[in-house]
This record gives C-alpha cells, sequence and structure tokens, in this order.
C-alpha cells in the first residue's frame, strides 16, 4: 500500500534561468558538478556517518560494499560523460530484502541515495547529485520464472535487458524493447529510462511491456504494483513508476510480456542521396499504412565511421542510409517489401537491397547497434542528444541541426529511429578544450529547443536525468512541474531517491557542467 503523501508548493515559488546564462543561485547550493573538476561535490560534501559504512557491511557483507576512492572513480558518471561525481559509498545488493534493509538505515540518518543498473544511461540519472550512497543493482541478476503459457517472464532488475531475449528465445519468443545498448544495460535501468529502441517503432517503448513491479520505497518500505495480469483497474502507478528515472524508490523486480518471435523479416538497406531525401521516405512509408518493425536513419558521418570501424558494406559515399525492416507472418512480407522498395525509389533511394540471409541481415543490424562505438573513432568525446519531433518534421530538424553544427563549428553526426521521429545527433567535441565543451553543451541545448519548437519534446527514450533538467521548462508551466513534483512526493516525500533529477526543484541550484548552464530555480 502506499500512503498519500504530498507536499504543497507555490508556482510562484519556481523561478528558472530561462536564457541559461546564469543568475542568482538562491537557497543553499545543492551540486557543483563541473567538467572536469570536482568542485563541492555533494556527495563528498556531505560526508558520511562512520557508522553507516558498517551497518551496510553488516547486512551485505564486505564484498557488497565499495568505499575505496579509487574503486568508488568507476562510477563516478554513466554514458553522459560531460559531468562527473563519485559517490561516497556504494552498495551491491542481491535481493529486495537487502535493498529494503540498506535503505532503512539510510532513511534513519536522513542520507539520499541514487540507484543505478549498468550505468549506461546518457542524461546522467546515475550521478550521485546531492546522493552520496549509490545502489547498484549488477548482483541482483536473476531471472526468476518464464510463463510461455501466459507471455510473461519475472526478473530482478539487474538482469540485463538481452538475457531476456535469450532466456526465451529457445521458444521463439522476445522481449521486445530492443535499446542499442540492450548487451549492457539492465532491466531497471530500462525500466527507469522508459527505454526504446529500432523495434519499438512498432511494438512499443517499454512501459508497454511491463505489468507489475516490486518498488523499494525511500524509507524502505516493499511495495507491489500492477501484477500478471494484462487488464488492472485503478490508476496506473506501474506506468507512473516506468520513466520516473529512479525518483520513485528503487525498482527490484519486474514481470514483463514477451511476445513471439516474429515469423519472418524482410530487412532493407535503402541509399540515398541525402538526409532530406531519406526522411521524406520515412513519412511516405508510414502514410502508406505500413508499419515496419524498425526505421533507422544514419547519416554520412556516421555511416564512414560505421564502415570505417566494421566494414559492413555500407555505401560509404551516401548522404544517408535507412534500415527498414518489415517483420510478421511470411506470407505477405514479400509483396510489402515490394511496396516500400518503390516507395523508397519513389522518394529518391539510389539503391534499395535487400538482405539475402539471416547473416546479411545480423550484420546490418550489427552496424546500427555499434554506431555509437564507431564514433568514438571521430573525436576524443561525444554527447548524444535525444529529441523527438514529429516525424513529418524530421528534414526541418536536420537541417537546424546542420545549422548549429556549423554555428558552433562541432561535428555532428546523426543515427536515429527515424520511423519514430527520434532523434539522436552525437556531438563531437574534445572535453580538454573548455571551450568545446561549452559549445557542446550549448549546441545540444539548441537542438532540444527546436525539437520543441516544432512540436516535438525533450526526449523519445534516454530522459531528462541531469542533463535536461534546465530545458524542462521549455516544455511545461510551473504548474506543470508542481503537478509532477507531487506525483513523485506521493513515492517519495522527501526525495531521498535520486534526488536533484528530471524535475527542477525549487529552493535548489542545479549547477551543471559548464559556466553558462548554471540554472538556478
Ligand atoms: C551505446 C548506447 C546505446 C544506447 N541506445 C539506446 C537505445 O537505443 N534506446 C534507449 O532507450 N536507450 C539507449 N541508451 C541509453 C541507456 O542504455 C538506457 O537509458 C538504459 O535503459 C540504461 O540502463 P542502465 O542499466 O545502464 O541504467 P543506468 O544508466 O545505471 O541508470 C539509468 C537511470 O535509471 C535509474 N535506475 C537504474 N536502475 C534502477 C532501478 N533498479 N530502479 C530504479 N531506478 C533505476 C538510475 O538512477 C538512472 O536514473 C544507449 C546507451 C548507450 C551507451
Amino acid at each position: 500500500m502506499i500512503p498519500l503523501r504530498s507536499i504543497r508548493q507555490s508556482p510562484e515559488s519556481i523561478h528558472y534561468c530561462p536564457s541559461g546564462v546564469g543568475g542568482k543561485c538562491r537557497g543553499r547550493k545543492r551540486c557543483a558538478i563541473v567538467h572536469g573538476v570536482s568542485h563541492n561535490c555533494t556527495a563528498q560534501a556531505a560526508g558520511l556517518d562512520p557508522t553507516l559504512v558498517a551497518e551496510l557491511a553488516a547486512i551485505l557483507g564486505s564484498d557488497g560494499v565499495v568505499s575505496r576512492s579509487a574503486e568508488l572513480k568507476v562510477y563516478e558518471c554513466d554514458g553522459w560523460t560531460i559531468e562527473k561525481c563519485s559517490p561516497d559509498v556504494l552498495v551491491m545488493p542481491c535481493t529486495t530484502e537487502q535493498v529494503s534493509a540498506v535503505i532503512k538505515a539510510l532513511w534513519r540518518r536522513e542520507v539520499a541515495f541514487v540507484p543505478r543498473g549498468a550505468g549506461t544511461g546518457l542524461s546522467g540519472g546515475a550521478l550521485p547529485v546531492n546522493a552520496p550512497v549509490m545502489i547498484c543493482t549488477s548482483k541482483m541478476n536473476r531471472i526468476l520464472s518464464i510463463d510461455l503459457a501466459n507471455r510473461r517472464v519475472e526478473v530482478e532488475s539487474g538482469v540485463v535487458n538481452l538475457h531476456v531475449t535469450n532466456a526465451v528465445k529457445r521458444d521463439r519468443f522476445l522481449y521486445a524493447p530492443d535499446p542499442s545498448s540492450q548487451q549492457a544495460c539492465t532491466i531497471g535501468g530500462n525500466i527507469a529510462e522508459n527505454s526504446g529502441g529500432p523495434h519499438t517503432l512498432k511494438y512499443g517503448v517499454t512501459t508497454n511491456h511491463v505489468l507489475g513491479l516490486t518498488l523499494v520505497l525511500a524509507d524502505g518500505e516493499i511495495v507491489e504494483l500492477g501484477g500478471p495480469a494484462e487488464e488492472r483497474c485503478g490508476y496506473d502507478l506501474v506506468g507512473a513508476v516506468v520513466g520516473a528515472e529512479g525518483t520513485a524508490g528503487i525498482v527490484t523486480r519486474a514481470v514483463l510480456k514477451i511476445i513471439r518471435e516474429p515469423e519472418g523479416h524482410r530487412t532493407l538497406l535503402a541509399t540515398f542521396a541525402d538526409v532530406e531525401a531519406a526522411t521524406h521516405a520515412v513519412s511516405a512509408i508510414m502514410a502508406s499504412g505500413i508499419v515496419p518493425g524498425a526505421i533507422e536513419m544514419m547519416d554520412q558521418l556516421i555511416i564512414r565511421a560505421v564502415e570505417d570501424a566494421f566494414h559492413v558494406g555500407l555505401p560509404a559515399e551516401a548522404g544517408a542510409v535507412l534500415i527498414i525492416e518489415l517483420d510478421g507472418l511470411v506470407a505477405g512480407l514479400d509483396e510489402y517489401a515490394s511496396r516500400v522498395t518503390e516507395i523508397a525509389r519513389h522518394n529518391g533511394a539510389s539503391a534499395v537491397r535487400l538482405a539475402r540471409d539471416e547473416a546479411e541481415r545480423a550484420g546490418l543490424w550489427k552496424a546500427r547497434k555499434r554506431a555509437f562505438g564507431a564514433v568514438g573513432r571521430l573525436a576524443p568525446n561525444y554527447a548524444t542528444q535525444d529529441g523527438v519531433v514529429p516525424r513529418t518534421r524530421l528534414p526541418d530538424i536536420l537541417r537546424a541541426i546542420q545549422a548549429i553544427s556549423r554555428k558552433y563549428g562541432l561535428a555532428i553526426g546523426n543515427v536515429f529511429h527515424a520511423g519514430d521521429g527520434n532523434i539522436h545527433p552525437i556531438i563531437l567535441y574534445d572535453e580538454h578544450e573548455p571551450e568545446e565543451v561549452r559549445k557542446a553543451i550549448a549546441a545540444g541545448r539548441e537542438i532540444l529547443a527546436a525539437c520543441v519548437e516544432m512540436g516535438g519534446s525533450l526526449t523519445g527514450e534516454h530522459g531528462i536525468g541531469v542533463e535536461k533538467q534546465g530545458e524542462m521548462p521549455l516544455l511545461f508551466s510551473p504548474e506543470d512541474l508542481i503537478a509532477m513534483s507531487e506525483l513523485r512526493h506521493v513515492f517519495d516525500p522527501l526525495e531521498r531517491s535520486n534526488p536533484n533529477k528530471v524535475i527542477p526543484r525549487p529552493g535548489s541550484c542545479v549547477e551543471v557542467a559548464a559556466p553558462h548552464r548554471q540554472v538556478p530555480i
């Protein structure tokens, strides 16, 4: 049972720095994570009660607690590497009961915590901002039950995404949400971020595949939300926790839906002279009524990086390629493939190649899913943005990205879920050049502002984390943000679980990464 708890705030008490160029920080400075400099990092500044570490070790055993600073360095950031801050202590529980005991010990001492899965998040969600203790689920990695008849599996939250599909593959089932990081990221992280992937165009994102959750609240209480049944009445509390980015507590178990593997696939590689033509093809395919399993786009910068890295036979001179996958019953797939080929050609595709066999199909997906890795060859650092626009505005947003790239003199590559209008501009920079860091952040902010202006959103799947907190007011009014805070407070009234994330808070200051990104709120 969740007690209904809320803390009221007045809209006037929230104010933002709309330009992002600073302003007076109101209230106590809560966190300062400055690029490359750990300055007044809250985890350190708070100082940890020495008896707490002893109590945590008593709960978990000494191998469940990491407190040496050299080892903690590994956990100083997630995939959003612009900002860094190590926790004071990291714990690795093995069971829900251990998570609960740990959190009760923290609650008694008024210590906040941050959940962490595999640390592949791209918005700084697992950064320990004002949270001295990091709770990592990597040891909670058991698949608890597989129920093919009811098409569901129960897993612990530290299970790696791909391991769910691997466990049911033999019986020709799969877990549909397939982030490109699926070889590493955990189900808990997926639930927190409401993750998507190439095939969520047809099958839906994480929230469409979670039936039930075990959640440990910020005071250590264990609650069960949802359950194994498909249809439920009452408010959708599972839906409220999915996408809450760890601000509702720690998910320790989940009941997931699995689906039957499609009978067949037709995977096409369409080559275009430029991204504009490719995006028109995307809109035309969707308008035709065909819903492919996936439509993914790569632009020239990414095609070359992937080809140089993996030699999978992508057309290195192309301005853009689309990977279009049709799946379902074998009967009819060839006809759909012909229609999609026709539409792509009509929209300027110079070539459309059908993967001849499973090996060729796997090669194309390998290329797409390893694109981020290949980008590492192009620059010392990169920041992956995640915005959304209505599908028909893809040409406009890609033009805007090109203009922003020119304005800041930074190369920006694009590899994204085109069918969903979910863009991932990858901004290349060098973290040793402070001016480049500043420009990379400013460029990212302009891209997000353009997405919002075009009727889109700040995130398709990577979440808000710390990265985009300052941009939330572009999309939401103060009243909206207060309503969100009140919902959060139902689960965590004192904001002890992943504080200073997602919702900008009144009376606090989140100083993010670069001097021009101070957001007093
Ligand atoms: C190369 C690469 C490709 C990617 N591709 C995609 C993609 O295609 N689609 C996509 O959606 N994302 C993608 N991502 C982003 C990332 O993999 C996802 O956000 C993923 O869900 C994060 O999982 P994680 O286990 O690494 O979580 P972490 O990074 O450890 O944490 C992410 C957030 O979840 C919270 N959290 C973690 N575990 C729990 C828990 N048990 N209970 C409550 N809160 C928790 C953390 O506090 C944090 O806020 C990609 C990342 C990389 C590096």
